[in-house]
């Protein structure tokens, strides 16, 4: 099955009792027993069965199983949000002595969280790039995982997912992917070596803007030695079920951070249309970049542009894509707000993924709080505007765009 029919058809796409098409929405807190006895059973985790939302729902655990077929993993856990999923990813595996390697350009919100840990006695340090070279480097027996995103945002830096899973499982460490601006459509990166994979929903995956959530995916591949990951030591009998096991009847149950059932439906019907969008997405990306590459003043950055940094990568593991986020860089920030303020379609928002295409200047908004180094790190400067594309017509978009930048470059 290609991609499109096994989102529709493939095998994690269940029947329901009532022979709906879609999960019914079950929009409930509790479920309820005939006796005392099965419902015991079910907390005893020795039949199947539903006891409390925040512990496991059916609307929810639908759109979990997609999500897992569609990453080539094995189990998903959705959490309420993205940040949620990356807290519980991180604190399942971390304790206090405990460090963590990461990449210096994460998006703004995971950057705030390691520095929260680091009030719980969890330590990051950071890596410009993370390679091969820089995980051999940093590693040290306090490092308990790797982390990294598909395609940074903004800066649009591809981690070498091959590369660094392997310097760090020879190390006994696993490596942890944000792959939210990615997609599966683009890549997976269980297939290429990663061993956990995190979204934020908010995004692409439901496509429509329209719910918060987030999801953590694992393959089941990583050999987890409680010996070394002592966070897991109650674990050690499920091998390399580990890490899952303790991420749902642990920390991710107990942090209470599930996802909303009408969310996960919301996300559910989001997916279907996966590919569908992102094919438009990256494509619409793509011609605006080439387009507005060719007008002076201006400098454009997107994967699919012959001198980005990390094109290389775009044959190699992106399937040919450059995903839905560019910048423009506009000479000034006077310049790049006149250009936003001047867009008639693309609204300005704080949000990427949306079937709209969206507009902020992030230096003024998302990265308001950071440093100069972190934020370039990032990719982000006094003078950028970043763009989510949406799903509007090529043709208009450039319109719009040239004719926005037209206006405040003629003067
Ligand atoms: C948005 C985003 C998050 C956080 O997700 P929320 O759903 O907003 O909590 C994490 N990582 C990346 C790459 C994101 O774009």
């Amino acid at each position: 099955m290609n991609f499109n029919t096994s989102l529709l058809h493939g095998s994690a796409i269940a029947k329901y009792p009532g022979r709906e098409i879609l999960p019914p929405i079950s929009q409930v807190s509790a479920f309820r027993y005939e006796s005392m006895e099965e419902l015991e059973k079910v907390f005893l985790h020795k039949s199947m069965g539903y006891a409390y939302t925040r512990i496991g729902n059916p609307t929810i655990s639908a759109f979990e199983q997609r999500l897992a077929q569609l990453e080539g993993g094995a189990t998903a856990v959705c959490c309420s949000s993205g940040m949620s999923a990356i807290t519980a990813s991180l604190l399942a595996v971390c304790q206090s002595g405990d460090e963590i390697i990461a990449s210096s350009g994460l998006y703004g919100g995971t950057i705030d969280l390691l520095r929260d840990l680091e009030k719980l006695g969890i330590h990051t340090v950071f890596a410009k790039r993370l390679t091969k070279e820089t995980v051999g480097e940093m590693a040290s027996e306090k490092t308990k995982v790797v982390f990294g995103e598909l395609i940074s945002n903004p800066a649009q830096l591809v981690l070498d997912v091959p590369a660094v899973a392997e310097a760090a499982h020879e190390r006994g460490i696993p490596l942890f992917v944000d792959a939210t601006t990615a997609t599966p459509y683009i890549a997976k990166p269980l297939t290429h070596g990663a061993d956990v994979v995190i979204h934020s929903t908010s995004k692409y995956l439901n496509g429509g803007g329209n719910s918060i959530g987030g999801v953590i995916i694992d393959g089941l591949s990583f050999p987890w030695d409680v010996n070394k990951h002592t966070a897991l030591a109650d674990f050690k009998k499920y091998g390399k079920r580990a890490f899952s096991i303790r991420l749902r009847t642990d920390i991710w149950e107990n942090i209470g951070g599930c996802m909303a059932p009408v969310n996960a439906f919301f996300n559910y019907i989001g997916l279907d249309t996966l590919g569908l969008r992102m094919e438009k997405i990256c494509k619409n990306a793509d011609l605006l970049a080439h387009a507005l590459d060719e007008i002076e003043g201006i400098t454009v950055d997107y994967l699919t542009l012959e001198d980005h940094p990390c094109h290389a990568f775009v044959d190699k593991y992106l399937g040919g894509y450059g995903g839905g986020i560019m910048t423009i860089r506009a000479g000034s920030k006077e310049k790049a707000f006149r250009i936003i303020n001047s867009l008639k379609y693309a609204m300005i928002a704080s949000n990427i993924g949306d079937l709209r295409t969206l507009v902020i200047h992030p230096a003024s908004t998302l990265y308001i709080y950071s440093g100069r180094e972190e934020m370039e790190a990032a990719g982000v400067y006094d003078d950028t505007i970043r763009v989510s594309v949406g799903i509007e017509d090529a043709e208009d978009l450039i319109a719009d765009f040239t004719q926005a930048i037209g206006s405040v470059m003629e003067r």
